[in-house]
């Protein structure tokens, strides 16, 4: 039965005010929560991947009522971790990128993360015709490519596709099969969309940590049990609504059932916001619609495969492929450097990532296998398990994570993030962009989101 609507008290900020007082002056115990009692909270968090649950703990903490909504059935959104291969496939986000002041590596941590350093130069690229690059050429193309980014950078005037950008200054860098590879490799996985997409002006504007990239050996989904504790996580609640006014609450709509708090924290991906997923009354302002329009949702494609034994160099950390067609199956990632498994990890981006996710498990591993066979020989034998990731037809994400495409600029991801009418917050990577495409950006944009709240109430 959908509970009744009621009006809302008046004065129910004010009070909020006072009770938010009150539980900050009193020292928290543990984690400090309650489970919310009711259907009726001062905020409704829409999404239990890393934002979601980055503001709902904070504010839980604070001691405000808090109820998070989730579609799936699962908390963690694009952080998800597979066992089912006896080693950790991690499905959406692989590796802590440069930890070192990275706000994620305690929280992993402090949930008894084991940590393994990948490293970037135990690389061995092959030609199509297997045909291994000397290593030397490999780094001196490398800084070629650096050299022409830092030129694209001086030279631009106005945006233009990175395609472009490249095309004007250097057009053999998108014929040479290496450096070709190299911006597949690199740049469109990194960035996360493709080069004829990708914004000149600001693909790699962003901001980094220090260190090398690191990943998680007992799984990167551990950070989320200490986030999620004790809160009030409703999944399979899809919100289809978010009917909101002017300092006034909101009205949220999942399953029929209609949920009421002051404010809304809403940390749907990118994606679900651009395919309308959820319907805002009154819509969200032009800007925001058009700051959603302009900003690039990316993809990149993931196939674990596991075979018997090895049949490739067992300490290089990947392999790289240069060849046709742009973005297929780039890199592998070797678990035998950190594991006992026999898994390689396949790659694919740039726009070749939707063509790969279109293909039944059947043929993604036969496409794959015919890039290993190129690169190991006619006699690699067929993989025993496979595990492919699907994220751009995936509901609930519709792609891998926002990059900025050309026309965007990095004012349209933070803007996303400033309030509608004092009660609805969007937060979620793609609303920071110094840190958007990755765990800890949606980390910090969860924060910022709950940081709101509490001035909005202070
Ligand atoms: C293939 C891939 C590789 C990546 N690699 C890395 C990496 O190596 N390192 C890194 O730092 N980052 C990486 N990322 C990016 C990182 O995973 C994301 O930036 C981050 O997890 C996003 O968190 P979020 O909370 O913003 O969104 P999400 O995790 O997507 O959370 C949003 C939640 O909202 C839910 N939801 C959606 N619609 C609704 C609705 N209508 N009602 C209720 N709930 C809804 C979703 O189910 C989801 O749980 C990768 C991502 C992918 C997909």
């Amino acid at each position: 039965m959908p509970k009744p609507v009621q009006s809302r008290p008046f004065d129910r900020r004010q009070f909020l005010r006072l009770t938010a007082a009150s539980a900050l002056a009193a020292p928290l115990t543990g984690t400090g929560v309650a489970r919310a009692a009711s259907d009726d909270v001062d905020v409704i968090v829409i999404g239990a991947g890393v934002a979601g649950l980055a503001a709902a703990r904070q504010l839980a903490d604070l001691g405000y009522e808090v109820l998070v909504l989730e579609a799936s059935d699962r908390i963690g959104g694009r952080l998800q971790t597979d066992w089912s291969l006896g080693a950790p496939f991690e499905l959406g986000a692989g590796w802590i990128h440069r930890p070192d002041g990275n706000p994620v590596t305690p929280l992993v941590a402090a949930a008894g993360g084991e940590i393994f350093v990948t490293e970037d130069d135990s690389l061995m690229v092959l030609s199509a015709d297997g045909k291994r690059y000397r290593d030397a050429e490999i780094f001196g193309k490398e800084a070629q490519l650096d050299a022409l980014y830092a030129r694209i950078d001086t030279t631009l005037d106005g945006d233009q596709p990175l395609a472009a950008a490249i095309a004007r200054l250097a057009p053999e860098t998108l014929t040479d099969p290496a450096t070709r590879w190299m911006v597949s490799s690199y740049t469109e996985f990194d960035a996360g969309g493709p080069v004829d997409a990708l914004s000149a002006a600001y693909f790699d504007e962003d901001e980094t940590y220090d260190g090398a990239d690191v990943i998680v050996l007992n799984g990167y989904d551990r950070m989320l049990g200490p986030l999620a504790a004790g809160l009030d996580i409703r999944l399979g609640h899809p919100v289809v609504s978010v009917d909101y006014e002017e300092d006034d609450g909101a009205t949220v709509t999942a399953n029929g059932r209609h949920f009421e708090s002051d404010f809304v924290v809403c940390t749907c991906p990118l994606g679900v916001l651009q395919a309308g997923g959820i319907s805002f009354d009154p819509p969200l302002p032009p800007q925001y619609r058009a700051a959603i329009s302009r900003i690039g949702m990316g993809n990149v494609t993931k196939l674990a495969l596991k075979f018997t034994g090895p049949f490739w160099p067992v300490d290089t950390q990947y392999f790289g492929l240069t060849g046709d067609p742009m973005g297929r199956w780039v890199s592998f990632l070797n678990y035998r450097t950190f594991s006992v498994q026999n898994i390689l990890v396949g790659f694919s981006v740039g726009n070749y990532a939707a063509k790969a996710e279109a293909m039944s498990d059947a043929e993604m591993t036969a496409d794959a296998m015919q890039a290993l066979r190129a690169m190991f020989g006619a006699a690699t034998p067929e993989p025993e398990t496979v595990l492919a990731t699907r994220w751009s037809r995936h509901d609930w994400s519709k792609g891998a994570y926002s990059y900025a495409k050309t026309g965007s600029t990095p004012a349209d991801f933070d803007s996303l993030a400033e309030p509608v009418a004092g009660t609805l917050l969007l937060a979620g990577e793609h609303t920071l962009f110094d840190y958007h495409a990755t765990v800890h950006g949606a980390y910090l944009s969860g924060l910022a989101a709950a940081r709101r709240i509490e001035d909005d109430l202070a």
